[in-house]
């Protein structure tokens, strides 16, 4: 069986027919094993994509200097103030390849990397214990309205359908649109989300997987952590597949 499945994908590669596009650049390329769908990337475009793997602080991710930091190492900013989430996972660093793909995937429709960017989520998050439902952070309705899709929500579903984890829409909501977080400072922001977010006494006893694309300061997480925390959440563990490089 083994060795037909091989000269199979012998006949396919001579014809071309393996041959897949990278969901990134778009380029065809053959993937090492046909069967797997988790060969999204072309080769190049994987080895950009590679995990984060250089010493961060553990309750943010914050890379930090030097290669001996140790596994614990805490950056300054959560040893004043220690974000609430219990634990937090996430792929790799906003830049490069990884931040043009979800720049694609927020403002282009390209709703397919969701499923390719899942992947990452689910290894990433293999160091958390397993959640009783997964979280996407959610959108105000009228900014829902404007852009028709929610980047979090898509990530979710895809991880949630690949993991068959419990993909719960009720939990928590955005009750305050909040004007665009850009351009303010990492205390502005703070203030800007704190009453953002409703959660539902549903979650009353549950460990929660609080699921998001990037984490920037960290206040729209923490702001609805705490809102989930608050409303009766055992436990909050917060994923994301990238980490801006440093406190904006
Ligand atoms: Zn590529
Ligand atoms: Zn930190």
């Amino acid at each position: 069986m083994h060795s037909l499945t091989r000269s199979l994908a012998h006949v396919l590669h001579s014809l071309g027919l393996d041959q897949r596009r990278c969901a990134h650049c778009l380029r065809p390329f053959s993937p090492a094993d046909l069967t797997s769908p988790q060969d999204a990337f072309c080769p190049q475009c994987a080895v950009e994509l590679k995990p984060h793997s250089g010493p961060c602080c553990h309750l943010c991710g914050l890379p930090l200097a030097g290669t001996h930091a140790p596994g614990n190492a805490v950056c300054g900013a959560c040893l004043q103030d220690p974000p609430p989430w219990h634990a937090l996972a996430f792929h790799g660093l906003y830049q490069g390849t990884l931040r043009d793909t979800l720049l694609q995937l927020k403002f282009d429709g390209k709703i397919y990397l969701a499923k390719a960017l899942a992947y990452f989520l689910l290894e990433a998050a293999s160091c958390l214990p397993l959640p009783d439902a997964v979280v996407a952070m959610p959108q105000h309705p009228n900014h829902l309205r404007n852009r028709g899709y929610n980047q979090a929500h898509e990530l979710a579903r895809a991880l949630c359908h690949l993991a068959a984890l419990n993909l719960r829409t009720d939990l928590l909501a955005r009750v305050v649109p909040g004007p665009a977080q850009a351009q303010l400072s990492a205390r502005a922001r703070r203030e800007n989300v704190r009453h953002s977010f409703r959660a539902s006494p549903l979650t009353a006893g549950m460990t929660l997987w609080l699921l998001d694309d990037v984490m920037t300061t960290g206040s729209t997480l923490r702001s609805a952590t705490h809102a989930l925390l608050t409303a009766g959440a055992d436990r909050v563990d917060v994923l994301f597949v990238a980490r801006t490089p440093q406190h904006t």
